[in-house]
């Protein structure tokens, strides 16, 4: 009887097909489960006679392992699903790598600047983007209605419907004023941080950009230390062999004031489209601090001088990587943020 039993599921074993991970379920259940039916047959077999016991042993353990054996098989060949995702795969085969990031040009840039100023014993100083009129322009000598306000078109920020004096900063000088007003001389320090001026974007301007902004003040400061430092500073970005040249300029927050200009950095000299053919780039504005602007700020003109100067990041980098368009500094496309993967991390 068992034999015959034994036989007929053997039959439907062997018939049995499918890639329906619940009906493969159903099939474990129903022969390999607990309560399944080699469970029961195993139970039966205890009762049979010694005699019956030695031919039927042999018969039902290939039974069992038949069963086994089909599920196994179709299990390995059932498609992927939900809670099954391991099935079929080969687990040791290497995952997808992980791309490693790039740092953002401007950081590099803005890095590379602090670490040669570090050199010569600049810290780092911080300050608000959101500024008053004080710490932005009346600081600075900017005169009320004076025309030099205009030189920067400014957003100001409205307070209770009327247009106050708060602003986005339009140059980080504000974070001069707020460590000279807070602490005593000497100053030896780095603005570098995001300013904001009213233009429209374009390849050449944007509403937004990133300065870095030095000052050092002290006793007999002198143009002469600002010329060194400046040159000592172009040597190390730029390489050995880079001619800097300053013209007079004007700025409210020094006197005197110029514009500095370095030998072109993709003709030398010679001339080419980016120095629109003269052998010279600015890049930056420098000049010895206003005695106006240390004495709005608590420090002794008399006794104490110091030269500021300032200049874009952005520009640098257009300088050192070629680039011709603004924007592209601030779209994270991924196609132009890739291309300074080389650089350290
Ligand atoms: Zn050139």
């Amino acid at each position: 009887m068992l034999q015959d039993q034994i036989t007929q599921y053997t039959q439907e074993i062997n018939a049995f097909s499918t890639e329906n991970a619940e009906e493969l379920e159903q099939f474990r259940i129903r022969f390999l489960g607990t309560k399944g039916i080699i469970k029961d047959i195993f139970d039966e077999f205890k009762a049979v006679s010694p005699e019956e016991k030695r031919t039927l042993g042999k018969v039902l353990n290939e039974f069992k392992q038949l069963a086994e054996a089909k599920y196994l098989s179709l299990k390995a060949n059932e498609p992927v699903t939900g809670d099954q995702k391991t099935a079929g795969m080969d687990l040791t085969l290497p995952g997808n790598g992980i791309e490693l990031g790039a740092r953002h040009p401007l950081a590099l840039v803005r890095r590379e600047i602090v670490d040669i100023f570090n050199k010569l014993g600049f810290i780092v100083a911080e300050g608000p983007e959101i500024e008053d009129d004080w710490h932005n322009f009346s600081a600075l000598n900017f005169p009320e209605e004076h025309p030099a306000r205009d030189m920067q078109d400014t957003f100001f920020i409205r307070k209770g419907g009327e247009s106050g004096d708060i602003a986005l900063r339009t140059h980080t000088s504000s974070v001069q004023v707020r460590m000279m007003e807070a602490g005593k001389p000497p100053f030896r320090a780095l603005m570098p941080g995001r300013v904001y001026r009213n233009e429209a974007i374009s390849a050449r301007a944007h509403c937004f950009f990133h300065q870095v902004e030095g000052l050092y003040v002290d006793e007999n400061v002198s143009f002469a230390d600002l010329k060194q430092t400046l040159f000592y500073f172009v040597q190390e970005l730029y390489g050995e062999g880079t001619k800097v040249r300053f013209r007079p300029s004007y700025f409210p927050f020094t006197e005197p004031s110029a514009e500095m200009d370095i030998s072109c950095t993709i003709c030398k000299g010679a001339g080419c489209q980016l120095c629109k053919y003269s052998g010279w780039v600015e890049i930056l504005g420098c000049g010895m601090v206003d005695p106006n602007v240390l004495e709005n700020c608590g420090i002794d003109s008399k006794k104490y001088s110091g030269f500021a100067f300032g200049m874009g990041i952005e520009r640098i980098a257009n300088l050192k990587f070629e680039i011709r368009d603004l924007r592209l500094f601030s779209e994270n496309d991924a196609r132009f943020l890739k291309q300074f993967k080389t650089s350290l991390i």
